[in-house]
């Protein structure tokens, strides 16, 4: 069919058969069907081709955010707000990156500083710390700081249930000076399960499904956009071709090697692994697109 015949047909399976239409939704459907069929058209999908796609996408149902973070839309509705912000003089702030699909509401909060591990997972110890602060550059007391991030096998807590309640995740509520620091030990990278849908796709792409070493975080404050992001562990192999594309300048702290803490604080006896950071929140703004994303989340 040629394109003139194509939306022809569209215009009569668009028209509306009981009821107003929600005018968004029937634009951006209408948008996206007509995208495939030209789709469909142009390389000439066979009707077993389009079945086997239908089935794929039902079956992929649990790893959908997967897909969405390989397939690059997450880092483009990154790139997105980016501008949004960029066009309100909204700048200077810590880069954002994507949530990805494992955070889990309900950590325990803590004044100032956490431990994330229970002592039992193996790894180097690792002490990160540093301030929340403002555009002006002052401290933001008080400022939550959520923070999870995957065990030595690149597992997560909650999806993977070896592993005790919200281990490797706390919400830490930054002191009068806006510091806040935690002790855990530095994640691995990891992969999307290898027999899942989401590396059936990606081999058939040939693309990897690999994340460098990252912690999550989020970082909110009244009066402030709230911050969703992440650090990588520098000198990770995949750090700059991480699958997920969330890797971004600034985003990169050094890892100092110490041999062991002044003074023993925090409980840290021996080396550990030192990451100083500090979270640079931009002020909300009326007009800017929400920085609370909505998305279904687990909670525990
Ligand atoms: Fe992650």
């Amino acid at each position: 069919m040629n394109r003139e015949a194509i939306d022809a047909l569209l215009d009569k399976l668009s028209a509306p058969s009981a009821g107003q239409p929600d005018p968004r939704t029937q634009a951006i459907v209408g948008r996206i069907v007509r995208d495939l069929f030209y789709t469909i058209e142009d390389f000439d999908v066979t009707p077993s081709e389009f079945w086997s796609a239908l089935n794929y996408v039902a079956e992929a149902g649990p790893e959908m955010g997967l897909i969405a973070a390989g397939l690059g839309f997450e880092h483009f509705l990154d790139v997105r707000l980016d501008e949004a912000e960029a066009k309100l003089g909204l700048e200077g702030g810590t880069p954002r990156t994507i949530e990805g699909p494992l955070y889990v509401a309900g950590a325990p909060e803590a004044d100032g500083h956490a431990r994330l591990d229970n002592g039992e997972s193996p790894g180097e110890t690792l002490l990160m710390q540093g301030r929340v602060l403002g555009d002006d550059g002052q401290p933001v007391p008080g400022a939550l700081v959520e923070v999870w991030h995957a065990n030595h096998l690149g597992n997560y807590s909650y999806f993977d249930s070896t592993q005790p309640p919200f281990h490797l995740r706390a919400s830490i509520r930054a002191d009068a000076d806006g510091r806040y620091s935690f002790r855990s030990v530095v994640p691995v990278g990891y992969s999307v399960p290898p027999a899942g849908k989401t590396q059936q796709l990606l081999d058939r792409l040939g693309r990897h499904g690999h994340r460098p070493a990252h912690i999550h975080f989020f970082v909110s404050a009244p009066g402030h956009r709230k911050l969703t992001t992440q650090i990588n562990i520098d000198g990770d192999p995949y750090l700059w071709d991480d699958f997920a594309f969330a890797t971004r300048e600034g985003l990169v702290p050094d890892v100092k090697r110490q041999p062991q803490h002044n003074g023993n604080a925090f409980g840290i006896d021996g080396a550990f692994a030192q990451i100083e950071f500090d979270f640079h929140l931009l002020p909300e703004h009326a007009s800017a697109p929400a920085a609370e994303i909505e998305r279904l989340r687990a909670a525990a």
